[in-house]
């Protein structure tokens, strides 16, 4: 993300910002997409026939395309209903309009991710911002992927795209047959037919007969002219219906006032698109495998580097051979892990690796690319899944991206491509500034990183490994952070992390994770390599500048470094730093009361996310601990964990422990002084009740502790 101008960069953060902040590092948001995905894939084949997609997720979409852009999703649902008259005029089946009217709601689907300044943007959009909106929309698609949609709908989605960049010149050749299917090529026409119907802030809407005169002088080119003579005869037979049409289709699920869960929806959602966008920003191709090796995302990027179209692909289990990667080096190609792939290692080992490869294209020709594969973990590190990026280190990158890159080249620190020194202070400069301006509820907070004995690295393994180091501390930082924080490379092996809005407590979890997430990758191409590094954090006060934040963050890496490196220390309350023991949690006050042979636990755990992510998160929590349901209301829930075994007695594994788990959640606003802010506490209450015979008090407590650490890990997104 911080290679992008500000005015892209600001673009980037939500543009309806989520009221509590949600787990927004990379891990987190594809842990959740799988597991939505994994849902949607239990859907579809619940029922009696196959849903192109969910239900539940259509009318999540909708609603959250209502919220952002209700014009847009009107001008999509028209679009469904032309779409949908020519081809039944055309002669298709129900089940092929079905795909055709889904393809088109979902064709602008990318705009849940894209801020309301360029959204609502006044006037027709620079190269610049179509590309940003363009990698959007396949953002969008790769998570419709995700999300198990329907092949077909996919595959014209993918299509039209295609047309819409310009580029990929289906109908430029006048006379050329046609090899584009007939899905994308109606949808194309409706689309432009009814952009030209519509009154577009910059001008007025055509007639119906002015746009099929337009359509038709463009055809052969760009639309296909037996589809628009198709679609005028549709609307002399029944176009006077097409808005009492699209009407009723408008009314079937409106929804009269927006609620903090669609709210949730919406920031969820374009939080997926965000992170897909910054995949497709950075990187030529990605693919993601869910926890059976299975591929549910295929980028628009992967046809070319692999010659493997996404139809062939999708769905499937993923093999060796479908994406080549030659070692470059001869080191590579020695080291005992040659006959393993990077995917393997990184599903066998739970780590990330960034490393360059030689990607076999064709029969004959190869391309050098940087790879990085990350495995993506959910609670107690199990790995639910596999990402593989992949960026072209030779090829011509596409020239939009690269006016962008030269624009922001000033500001950027040349090896790495973080922030620079000067663009960070000016940054933080900037936030300071804002943050001394307002009332004192807000927070800003700075995190300090020097990694580690770097010195020893140059000097055993030189300097180029030492810089390569550097270059994928970068890559995983940005990947770990919020799209609203800035990274910038202070010096040599020293980056800073400017974290607005986030108070100490939430900063030092950042940087917790941060440093966790260094250890465990594997960086700098060696997997002997083992690179750590040291924190320190602190967060603004009234009237700090630039030079006191970034000085007290300063001190404490220092004390960090003290007290033995690869820890995270904070500025404490008395101004004296002091460390966080790395894994040390926070004290688990127990309360277990006994009655009648029935153990009866209860807790509570703060949590930062709304009550629609919290239910989530509790949803994933369920499902690995196979828990049923019992009870369900807003705000509470009741889950049974367990089943006695023989004679209602409790076994020996926590299968045959059998608890009931209430679980509310509340949140409330309140100070705990006078001269304190109010600040909003969302706090998860659990009551852990024995069932069946528990054989004392001891086992009671294990069996809650463990679950409560679960429970913790799962609400708080360890
Ligand atoms: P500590 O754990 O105390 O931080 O030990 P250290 O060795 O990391 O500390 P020190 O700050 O003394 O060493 C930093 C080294 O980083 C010195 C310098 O040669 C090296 N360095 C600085 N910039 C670069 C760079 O751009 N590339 C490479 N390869 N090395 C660099
Ligand atoms: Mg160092
Ligand atoms: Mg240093």
């Amino acid at each position: 993300m911080q290679t992008l101008e500000p005015g892209l960069k600001a673009a980037i953060a939500p543009a309806a910002p989520p009221a509590v902040l949600m787990q927004t590092d990379t891990n987190s948001v594809l842990f959740r997409l799988l597991s939505m995905g994994e849902d949607a894939r239990r859907n579809q084949y619940a029922g009696a026939e196959r849903q192109l997609m969910p239900r539940e997720l259509v009318s999540t979409i909708l609603r959250a395309m209502r919220m952002r852009d209700p014009a847009g999703l009107l001008h999509s649902q028209r679009m469904a209903v032309i779409s949908s008259g020519v081809a039944k005029l055309l002669g298709w089946t129900d089940e092929q309009r079905r795909q055709l009217e889904i393809a088109a709601i979902l064709h602008e689907i990318g705009k849940l991710g894209i801020p309301d300044h360029i959204l609502h943007k006044p006037g027709k959009l620079s190269s610049e911002e179509y590309d940003f909106v363009l990698q959007h929309q396949h953002a969008g698609v790769s998570m419709l992927q995700a999300f198990h949609t329907d092949p077909t709908v996919i595959a014209m989605l993918t299509t039209l795209h295609h047309d819409l960049s310009g580029s990929n010149a289906h109908m430029e050749v006048p006379g050329q047959p046609i090899d584009l299917p007939l899905g994308p090529r109606i949808l194309a026409v409706a689309d432009a037919y009814d952009s030209l119907n519509t009154v577009k802030p910059y001008r007025r809407g055509m007639t119906h007969a002015e746009s099929i005169t337009t359509l038709l002088e463009k055809s052969g080119r760009r639309y296909d002219e037996n589809i628009v003579r198709t679609l005028n005869r549709w609307y002399e037979n029944e176009g006077s219906a097409l808005f009492r049409l699209t009407e009723s289709f408008y009314d079937s699920d409106r929804t009269p006032e927006i609620s903090q869960e669609h709210r949730d929806d919406v920031a969820l959602l374009s939080q997926f698109i965000g992170v897909l966008f910054q995949f497709q920003h950075l990187y030529d191709g990605f693919f993601l495998l869910d926890a059976r090796e299975n591929y549910c995302i295929w980028s628009d990027g992967m046809p070319s580097l692999t010659g493997l179209p996404v139809q062939q692909v999708l769905r499937r289990s993923w093999q060796t051979a479908d994406v080549l990667l030659a070692p470059l080096t001869d080191e590579q190609a020695t080291s005992t892990e040659r006959d393993d792939t990077l995917v393997a290692q990184a599903i066998r080992s739970g780590r990330s690796s960034f490393t360059s490869r030689l990607c076999r294209v064709s029969g004959t020709s190869h391309l050098k690319v940087d790879v990085y594969t990350m495995p993506i973990t959910g609670p107690g590190q199990k790995v639910a899944g596999v990402m593989q990026l992949l960026r072209n280190k030779t090829g011509v990158r596409r020239q939009t991206r690269e006016v962008v890159e030269l624009k922001i080249a000033a500001m950027r620190d040349p090896l790495t491509g973080v922030a620079n020194r000067g663009q960070l202070e000016s940054q933080l400069r900037h936030l300071m500034e804002e943050f001394n301006a307002q009332d004192g509820t807000r927070h800003l907070s700075v995190i300090f990183l020097d990694v580690d004995h770097f010195k020893r690295i140059n000097d055993t393994h030189g300097h180029q490994v030492g810089d390569q180091v550097l270059v994928d501390l970068a890559r995983l930082l940005q990947h770990e952070t919020y799209s609203a924080e800035v990274i910038g490379r202070y010096g040599g092996e020293e980056f800073v992390i400017v974290c607005p809005d986030t108070d100490l407590e939430s900063a030092v979890r950042r940087a917790e994770r941060l440093r966790v997430s260094i250890m465990k990758s594997s960086i700098g191409g060696m997997s002997n390599l083992s690179v750590t590094s040291s924190f320190g954090v602190a967060t603004g006060r009234r009237n700090d500048t630039v030079k006191s934040l970034l000085d007290r963050a300063d001190a404490c890496l220092y004390n960090a470094k003290a007290a033995g490196r690869n820890r995270t220390c904070r500025e404490s309350d008395l101004d004296t730093a002091t460390a966080v023991e790395p894994g040390l949690g926070e004290e688990e006050k127990i309360r277990i009361s006994e009655s009648n042979g029935l153990f009866h636990f209860s807790d509570r755990v703060e949590v930062s996310t709304s009550l629609e992510i919290t239910a989530m998160k509790l949803r994933a929590f369920i499902s690995e601990h196979r828990g049923v349901v019992v009870d369900q209301e807003k705000g509470k829930m009741q889950i049974r964990l367990g089943t006695p075994g023989f004679f209602g007695h409790w076994g020996k594994t926590t299968a045959r422990q059998p608890v009931d788990l209430r679980i509310s959640f509340e949140t409330t606003r309140n100070a705990r002084s006078p001269h304190e802010k109010i600040r909003t506490h969302r706090l998860v209450t659990v009551e852990i009740h024995s069932q069946g015979k528990v054989p004392g008090m001891d086992h009671f407590a294990a069996r809650c502790l463990s679950l409560m650490r679960d429970l913790k890990a799962f609400l708080q997104g360890s």
